[in-house]
């Protein structure tokens, strides 16, 4: 899929709001169908998934405590005719050492978020019947 780009935002997320539910909202308020999410700042009490291809679901990693938000990167597109934000999230705790994967929840103690909205034919997931919503792919 080919896109031109749109809006830009640059914008810091109120503490105590769920990270992906904000970006799920702001993407629905904004009216943002595509974009690619880049953030940084710090999290609590963070939940991650690993995907598992043998039982075919995310196994949870739940964190306890205030972690660094040391990467959030994703994208946005269209799952059940809404926004959805898929979003990874790299975790640092205090000795510097080093969680991550699909980002589940957190609530938010600090968020930078930069959101590259994409213009074009509307990116779609759909249900490929292992628990996972994804594009087509695309054939070259
Ligand atoms: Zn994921």
């Amino acid at each position: 899929m080919e896109f031109k780009p749109g809006r830009v935002f640059l914008l810091r997320v109120p503490e105590g709001e769920d990270l992906l539910e904000f970006v799920n909202r702001f993407a629905e308020r904004k009216k943002i169908e595509t974009a690619i999410v880049k953030g940084i700042g710090s999290l609590r009490n963070p939940v991650v998934g690993y995907y598992s291809e043998e039982i075919k679901a995310y196994k949870r990693i739940e964190l306890f405590g205030t972690f660094e938000l040391l990467t959030l990167l994703g994208n946005i597109s269209i799952k059940d005719g809404q926004p959805f934000a898929h979003l990874h999230a790299t975790l640092g705790n205090a000795n510097g050492d080093v969680f991550g994967g699909h980002l589940i929840t957190g609530e938010v103690f600090v968020a930078e978020l930069y959101i590259q909205e994409l213009l074009g034919e509307a990116l779609i997931r759909k249900d490929r019947g292992n628990n996972l919503h994804l594009w087509d792919e695309e054939r070259v």
